[in-house]
């Protein structure tokens, strides 16, 4: 056991790069338990350590058949990892590109201003919709399913879309860089047997595009008539207008401060 006086010296000893090094290895790990805290991510980083406790138990009782299947095992992790990982890598490295450069763009904050508008006068009326926000992973390929229409966003815009006399009311609608990119968009359907019983299909396609990629989805219910924000493969309900405003912005590093000018007036950001 290191007495007081040996710690006090270890302590005497470390440089100022030493605490550097320390703070930034505490910070990437912080950022990748909270990356992947509550995602599949979390049952596979799991199930890493009880292969490398069942290696070193393979080790240290001499159990050569194991050891050996295990460390063939451990050899290929990396490309292994790579592999089941490649999307959560993919918004990882994304999402570390965001940190450094926030965005301020006044379409993209008048969009958010007419979706959350939109969102709940259709949550009022009990007309669906579906409404992803493209961040740093493209949503290129749903959008090239989807109809083309690059228009501004307006509330009246979207409730037109969504409309049920609408022929591009069936579907999804695609925001990309504050404008209307498509409407009628097919998303991938979570298959998680947990999801489906308690979702229909537009929930789960909620659920399935922010499981594949790091868009911000707004869902507007028409049974239930609730707006819910989806991301990282969860969905949760907004209360308000403010709760579904500030979400957005937050997620979208809208860097505001004070009122901001939507079409039809301003809002407090
Ligand atoms: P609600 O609470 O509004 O009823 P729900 O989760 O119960 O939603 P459904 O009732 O099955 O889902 O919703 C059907 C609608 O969801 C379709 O009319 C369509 O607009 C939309 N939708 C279904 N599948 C997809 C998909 N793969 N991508 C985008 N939108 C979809
Ligand atoms: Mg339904």
């Amino acid at each position: 056991m290191p007495d007081l006086v040996q710690i006090i010296e270890f302590f005497q000893h470390m440089r100022w790069q030493d605490y550097l090094d320390i703070l930034v290895v505490a910070f990437i790990v912080y950022q990748a338990i909270r990356l992947i805290r509550g995602t599949r991510s979390m049952q596979m980083v799991l199930g890493i350590i009880v292969v490398l406790g069942a290696y070193q138990f393979s080790v240290s009782f001499n159990l050569v058949t194991l050891n050996w299947m295990l460390s063939n095992f451990l050899a290929n992790i990396i490309i292994i990892l790579v592999i089941l990982f490649q999307s959560d890598i993919q918004k990882a490295l994304t999402q570390v590109a965001s940190l450094s450069f926030g965005r301020s763009s006044p379409e993209l904050m008048s969009a958010v201003g007419e979706v959350v508008k939109a969102a709940f006068i259709m949550a009022e009326k009990r007309i669906g919709g579906l409404i992803a926000f493209e961040r740093e992973i493209g949503l290129k390929n749903y959008v090239e399913v989807g109809v083309s229409l690059d228009a501004r966003v307006t509330d009246e815009l979207i409730m037109s879309v969504f409309h049920t006399s609408s022929p591009l009311h069936d579907g999804a609608v695609v925001i990309k860089e504050g404008r209307l990119a498509a409407a009628a968009c097919l998303f991938p359907l979570s298959t998680d047997d947990d999801v489906s019983r308690h979702f229909g299909t537009r929930h789960r396609a909620a659920i399935g595009v922010t499981r594949e990629s790091d868009a911000v989805v707004v869902v507007i219910s028409e049974e239930r008539g609730l707006v819910s924000l989806a991301l990282d493969g969860q969905i949760t309900v907004m209360f308000d207008q403010n709760e579904l405003r500030d979400k957005l912005a937050g997620l979208l590093n809208l860097t505001v401060h004070g009122p901001v000018e939507t079409a039809e007036g301003a809002y407090e950001a």
